[in-house]
């Protein structure tokens, strides 16, 4: 963020005044001092998080609406409202946001005679081979600025006035128009026709995948949504990538990131407080705080931690299936938990965490958002990634020295929840299979003896 607003600074040129302070508040003051305005001269885009909110609101500025979403506030309230007490279904706003927008439709009809290609995105990583095979990504080339954000952190840490985790390795992540623009024109051309088939799939040696790697810039309002989706859908109008890729990122871009934005407000700034409805207790290890991925035997979950610490980024997938399950059957504190996530990715904010963590990853609303927890043990896992080849433990296995603790978790999970779950027909048959398992009872107490130490 720091070298995003720096290079912002350089690029307006003499058009733009770049102050430092400690505050918003205290910058604001700054800036129409210099300028020789009042505050009520000063427009800004409403701010992204419920404190900013309320900060430029007491500060009399002009507040114009929030940019970087394909539906407005105004679109998605009166989405919420057409639905009366029916559940504000992500498939359903989707559906709303791509007839609005006019996006991939024939008419009334979506473009290719189906909303969702879903049976085609759901490929396992291919056999054999350790990579997708895709060209390495365009990457930022790092110059002064990001040098002087370096010096600058450093002096920070070594004031005692942050605490970081994570390696300073290469800045990945486009922090420019013209950055934002090249990745764009990347993906579109040499990962997005593969992004589709694999965007459920995880390679431990291939950590961008078919990825657009379009987050950052995106939320930090260098590209507009609509461009990347123009841009896909002009790719795919060209002949060069197919309509389930295509779809699929979309329904990423305009659905999901859309969705959960509108989603932050919608539920309340209390959401991620007060939501516990599986009563998770668990402060989160050090290991887990620190990203120490080499301290965990556990090969999926040392890899995405180690590739989090390296780079401060892991797609959804490592996000929801390793992260947010473990943490979901550990019964990790949820508003903890939140604040972990958004604190160790690069392209996190509360706004992005608290649906996807909260919601979706934990279940914490007692099913607002997701109609079940997302809890999977080894054997998926398993089959949406290559992790358990070479893991030490094996993941049909729950009990003994080679018991997966993903598979174990798993089922410890829904034994200790099943007072919650039980009313929810989604969850008959994983809780009828509870009741036929022999070896319950070591499962779970192998998942007891090891506490909150790593796997
Ligand atoms: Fe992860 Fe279990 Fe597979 Fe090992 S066997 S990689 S712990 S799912």
């Amino acid at each position: 963020m720091w070298s995003a607003m720096r290079h912002c600074a350089r690029d307006l040129e003499e058009r733009a005044v770049y102050i430092r302070a400690d505050t918003y508040r205290e910058g604001l003051g700054q800036a129409a001092r210099r300028l020789g305005i009042e505050a009520s001269d000063i427009v800004v885009s409403d701010p992204t998080s419920y404190a900013a909110r309320r900060l430029v609101r007491q500060l009399g500025v002009q507040v114009e609406p929030s940019r970087g979403f394909v539906t407005s506030e105004r679109d998605f309230a009166d989405w919420a409202a057409s639905r009366g007490r029916k559940r504000l279904l992500l498939e359903d706003f989707y559906r709303a946001a791509r007839r609005r927008c006019d996006v991939l439709m024939d008419g009334d009809e979506p473009t290719g005679g189906r909303w969702n290609f879903d049976a085609e995105n759901r490929l396992s990583p291919p056999k054999g081979e350790r990579t997708l095979g895709l060209p390495e990504p365009w990457w930022p080339t790092e110059d002064d600025i990001d040098e002087e954000v370096r010096a600058d952190l450093s002096a920070a840490v070594g004031a005692g006035e942050i605490r970081l985790v994570g390696a300073a390795g290469p800045r990945r992540f486009a922090v420019t128009r013209a950055e934002a623009l090249h990745v764009l024109e990347d993906f579109v051309r040499h990962r997005l026709s593969d992004f589709g088939p694999y965007e459920d799939a995880v390679m431990r040696d291939d950590w961008v995948m078919a990825h657009s790697l379009l987050s950052v810039p995106m939320n930090l309002g260098l590209l507009d949504p609509m461009e990347a989706i123009e841009a896909v859908i002009e790719q795919w109008d060209g002949g060069d990538a197919g309509l389930s890729s295509v779809e699929g990122f979309i329904r990423q871009v305009m659905g999901w990131r859309d969705y959960v934005w509108h989603l932050y407000w919608h539920l309340g700034e209390d959401y991620v407080t007060r939501s516990n409805a599986l009563d998770a207790r668990t402060a989160l290890p050090e290991w887990w705080t620190d990203l120490r991925g080499d301290e965990v035997t556990a090969s999926c979950l040392s890899s995405t931690l180690t590739d989090v610490r390296e780079r401060g980024w892991a797609h959804h997938i490592p996000r929801l299936m390793i992260l947010g399950n473990w943490a979901l059957q550990q019964g990790y504190e949820p508003a903890e938990t939140t604040e972990w996530f958004t604190r160790v990715f690069v392209d996190a904010y509360p706004w992005v965490m608290a649906a996807n963590v909260v919601g979706m990853a934990l279940y914490a609303d007692g099913g607002t958002m997701a109609t079940k927890p997302y809890a999977a043990g080894g054997a998926y896992i398993n089959r949406m990634t290559n992790y358990c080849k070479g893991c030490a433990y094996r993941p049909t296995e729950r009990t003994g020295e080679r018991g997966c603790p993903f598979t174990a978790g798993y089922w410890a999970f829904l034994d200790r929840t099943r007072p919650q779950l039980q009313g929810n027909h989604r969850m008959a048959q994983p809780l009828r299979g509870l009741d036929r398992l022999a070896d319950l009872d070591e499962a779970i107490d192998g998942v007891r003896r090891r506490g909150t130490d790593p796997p």
